[in-house]
């Protein structure tokens, strides 16, 4: 068990791969925060954890309102005691592909859940974890975060701006005992990839020279590894899950 007695928070735990990751620090004996803004699915969550014979809560909190995602870790803090890991995992695809037309609202939309949902979150996380001398941090980034796609570009810059954070971030508490790492996956197989049409999921599938998309648990493995002691020497790195895509 790697994450034995730990507290870890996931943002955007009320489903895809925040859920799949929820439960796989449970199954590694963490105590779990699961956050969003749906309930029903925050409570699914914490049933499937509970019933497997973990611990959870559910806090429901949107991550671009700043008194919501305080209020996010003051409660871990008072239930559990302390915060160890956080995966700043919320975020939201959905854009016109046409840069000419798209509308400010669109911009403000993205920015504000994949970039400032992710600042937001570091903020008070990281004010917890320097009082405790320690922490490790996971952020969501995704392939777009390091190569580009001309059709989805305000979540790209958005995922390229969660990369830069995540480096600096890192840099800055490095000495502090908080590492910050960031994970970039290829395109996995959550609600967010089946919004897409059959045209744009048979283009996504062929660019992983894998051969076929992620599952939410893929990158949940991954994720577990940068939050363990087993990442112990392992800061400011980007983890490329995307089945060789970047790779070609
Ligand atoms: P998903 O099932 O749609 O999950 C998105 C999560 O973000 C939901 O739990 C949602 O929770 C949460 N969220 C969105 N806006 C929020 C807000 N304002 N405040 C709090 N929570 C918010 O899709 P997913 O694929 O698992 O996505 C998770 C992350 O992976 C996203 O950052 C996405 O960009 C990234 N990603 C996905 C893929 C992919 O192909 N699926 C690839 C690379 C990266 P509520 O609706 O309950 O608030």
């Amino acid at each position: 068990m790697i994450l034995q007695d730990k507290v870890a928070l996931v943002t955007g735990g009320t489903s895809g791969i925040g859920r799949a990751t929820a439960i796989a620090y449970a199954q590694q004996q963490a105590k779990v925060v699961v956050v969003g803004r749906r309930i029903d699915e925050g409570e699914k969550t914490v049933r499937l954890i509970k019933e497997a014979g973990g611990e959870a809560i559910f806090v429901q909190a949107d991550v671009t309102k700043e008194t919501d995602v305080k209020a996010m870790v003051n409660k871990t803090v008072d239930v559990f005691g302390w915060l160890d890991i956080a995966f700043n995992n919320a975020g939201m695809g959905g854009e016109n592909p046409s840069l000419i037309e798209q509308t400010e609202a669109e911009y403000d939309r993205t920015m504000n859940v994949n970039v400032k949902g992710v600042w937001l979150s570091m903020k008070s996380e990281i004010a917890q974890m320097l009082k405790q001398g320690s922490g490790s941090i996971v952020n969501m980034a995704s392939v777009v975060g390091v190569v580009a796609l001309p059709n989805i570009l305000l979540y790209t810059a958005s995922k390229h701006a969660v990369v830069g954070l995540t480096k600096a971030a890192a840099l800055q508490y490095a000495k502090a005992g908080i590492r910050i790492n960031v994970v970039a996956p290829g395109a996995i197989q959550t609600d967010m990839f089946e919004a897409v049409t059959d045209e744009a999921k048979a283009y996504l599938t062929g660019l992983h020279p894998i051969g076929r998309v992620g599952t939410p648990i893929e990158v949940a493995n991954a994720v577990l590894f940068l939050s363990s002691d087993l990442a112990s020497f392992t800061t400011g790195e980007t983890l490329m899950v995307d089945g060789g895509y970047v790779a070609q």
